[in-house]
């Protein structure tokens, strides 16, 4: 193929997911695994090569339930490096599981104006209609779009770009399965062209974590809960705590009584569960609501999901910077 020197070096490596899987050669019954490399995925689309000069790597061949803070640490370091070798933008493949997680991750750790672009497949490279090749394509033109720049990580499936911070999967196995719930998706993919709602906005990034060994707890208050695992996660060496309540960040009585023990020794949030929406900060007076958690010392999430909240928690803890988590949580 002929070679375009004038073009943007576009840097984009794979992770693994189900944009990677294939069903084995032996046929049906076992499923699909991952096993495209990233140079396999791009060629199904080779428009890209007339697009941008690329650089490929392969980094990983996971299901994205599989990766974890130290492998998205080494990612991190490969896409950083990238730009600093002169890439326009980053693509990332991985698995659409996590994809929420790990574009919070980088997003607060990217600090660039160049775009870190992320996607995935909802099917199998092996699946007829599967969307891998158009997600990557438009991807692509995302990451190479002007107006992209100075917006983070964006999240880019079916058509759609995601913010990193509000950015969650909402539907299993549905091909739309991502949603930016309360304020819908930062723009589209229109025939090619990237469309924005809104020009970019001021961005806060954290320094790389120091310490990388603390461990955050998150879970989820329901209906009749014990307080057993809550009490566990002081004497589990859990530095910090996360639960995802009730309604607008509420949890039982006896919940709010163990949370009281915990909030003086470890920073606690409570987010909401219900998928969208803020928490409250001054409605419901009763043992368990906001009101009484806050006298306590808990912080509530605001606008943040319960895991996006742990993975926030976990980077302020090590970067040593858990005194200023309140100024982190949107409202
Ligand atoms: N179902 C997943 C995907 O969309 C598997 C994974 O997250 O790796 O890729």
């Amino acid at each position: 193929m002929k070679e375009h020197t004038n073009l943007p070096r576009l840097s984009i490596a794979s992770l693994g997911g189900t944009v990677s899987m294939q069903a084995s050669a032996s046929g049906s019954g076992s499923g699909v695994m991952p096993k495209l490399d990233c140079d396999e995925q791009l060629a199904k689309v080779p428009q890209l090569r007339e697009m941008a000069h690329l650089e490929i790597a392969t980094l990983g061949l996971l299901p994205s339930a599989s990766l974890g803070f130290a492998a998205l640490l080494e990612v991190l370091a490969w896409a950083r490096g990238e730009v600093d070798r002169g890439a326009h933008a980053v693509i990332l493949t991985q698995g659409t599981d996590s994809l929420e997680e790990t574009a919070y991750f980088l997003d607060l750790l990217w600090p660039f104006d160049a775009p870190l672009v992320m996607t995935g497949a909802m099917r199998a490279a092996s699946q007829p209609g599967n969307d891998g090749p158009a997600n990557l394509l438009a991807a692509a033109q995302v990451a190479l779009a002007p107006n992209s720049r100075g917006r983070g990580v964006l999240v880019q499936m079916n058509d759609q770009v995601h913010g990193a911070a509000r950015v969650r999967k909402t539907a299993s196995v549905a091909m739309a399965a991502f949603e930016s719930p309360g304020c819908g998706p930062l723009g589209d993919v229109v025939e090619g062209v990237v469309v924005y709602g809104q020009p970019p906005g001021p961005r806060e990034v954290l320094p790389l974590p120091h310490r990388t060994e603390h461990r955050v707890a998150l879970l989820e208050a329901c209906l009749d809960a014990d307080t057993a695992l809550l009490k566990a996660t002081a004497t589990l060496g859990y530095e910090g705590l996360v639960i995802a309540g009730f309604g607008a960040g509420h949890v039982s009585g006896s919940w709010s009584e163990v949370l009281g023990h915990l909030a003086p020794a470890l920073p606690v949030i409570v987010a909401t569960r219900t998928g969208s929406g803020p928490t409250a900060t001054a409605s419901y007076g009763f043992a368990g609501a906001e009101i009484d958690l806050q006298s306590k010392g808990v912080h509530m999430a605001g606008r943040l999901c319960p895991r996006k909240c742990r993975i926030l928690l976990w980077l302020l803890i090590g970067t040593g910077r858990q005194q200023q988590l309140h100024g982190w949580l949107p409202r």
